[in-house]
């Protein structure tokens, strides 16, 4: 028992669970060799039975178009991740269903189905044009990271290293996000985006999968002060399981390494404004967290170290659920 008498398994099991980044649905595009995420899988860290055995109620799928900017059509291969969710959807109806709506949100219970959340992770899919943004709205998409790691038609992302905030388009894509109820997300891009997204956004944005630079100094990481002025603006930090985000040590990373960025980040935003982000599939994460029916492993983590069992639920998924309904449309 700890300190406040919960059993974590209870606590987790009764607590709003919020994963605010997979790259899951990039795993299951191709019909032949992809992974069938209704089964539980051998490869890889989720699927439809880890997230229900993890407790999961709320996951951002991202449909990132895959690394390979040379050859791929972005546009579709980020459409060939949204019709695998549509198609995961229509198999297993009672165990998944596209968050649209704050209302749909709002609906969502432990025993139903998870609500899955579309984003994109870059806007190359976009090709440059702001109507396509609306069409990928109308397909569901909910989450917008501007950038990748480099350079596309909206902002500069970490691996830049240029001191260039958001081009026009950029400036033009976080508007038509406030006005359509798509947040914004800015981890990956770089620290003048940052300022900009800040700047310009009239909703409250997002990190959805970024750690604390002063623990790990990494480019992906986030400074103090920026942690401090996306609380400041209502959002929410998403605390990542990527091991080179978690330690810069020459080791491998542990659970205690995510729970030291959480306490963190609690220190610098404010228990209000730090969630969990896994990049589940697109990581080599911790080997306590490797998959995700490992999720109430936090739950016990942030219990041993003094977290009441109402912070424990805030940062488990209150917080990102809280923010979502303010950004999400009414219907
Ligand atoms: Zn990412």
């Amino acid at each position: 028992m700890n300190a406040f008498d919960v059993e974590p398994q209870t606590l987790h099991a009764h607590s709003f669970v919020f994963d605010t980044h997979c790259d899951t649905l990039g795993h299951a595009v191709d019909p032949i060799h992809g992974r069938d995420l209704t089964q539980w899988g051998q490869k890889g860290h989720l699927d439809l039975p880890r997230m229900r055995a993890g407790g999961i109620n709320a996951q951002i799928f991202a449909c990132f178009p895959g690394f390979d900017r040379l050859n791929a059509c972005p546009t579709s291969a980020s459409l060939a991740r949204v019709e695998a969710f549509y198609t995961l959807m229509a198999r297993a109806p009672e165990q998944i269903t596209l968050v649209l709506t704050a209302q749909d949100l709002a609906q969502l219970t432990p025993q139903g189905p998870i609500g899955g959340i579309l984003g994109l992770e870059g806007v190359e899919p976009l090709a440059g044009q702001l109507s396509l943004l609306r069409t990928f709205h109308r397909l569901g998409v909910r989450n917008v990271g501007l950038t990748w790691n480099p350079r596309n038609a909206a902002a500069d992302g970490v691996e830049v290293g240029s001191s260039f905030g958001l081009t026009p388009f950029g400036r033009d894509v976080v508007a038509a996000c406030n006005d359509l109820g798509i947040m914004v997300d800015v981890s990956h891009l770089n620290p003048a985006g940052v300022e900009d997204v800040l700047r310009l956004s009239r909703k409250p944005v997002i990190a959805s999968h970024s750690n604390a630079r002063a623990l790990c100094d990494h480019p992906r990481n986030l400074t103090d002060d920026q942690i401090r002025a996306i609380a400041q603006a209502g959002g929410v930090i998403g605390a990542t399981f990527v091991s080179e985000f978690l330690t810069s040590e020459d080791r491998e990373a542990t659970l205690d390494d995510l729970l030291d960025h959480i306490d963190h980040l609690v220190q610098v935003a404010g228990v209000e404004h730090v969630g969990l982000g896994s990049d589940f599939d697109g990581c080599h994460p911790p080997q306590e967290l490797n998959s995700g029916e490992k999720y109430p492993a936090i739950t016990a983590g942030l219990l041993r170290r003094g977290y009441s069992p109402q912070d424990t639920r805030k940062i488990l998924g209150e917080n990102f659920r809280r923010v979502f309904l303010e950004v999400l449309p009414r219907k």
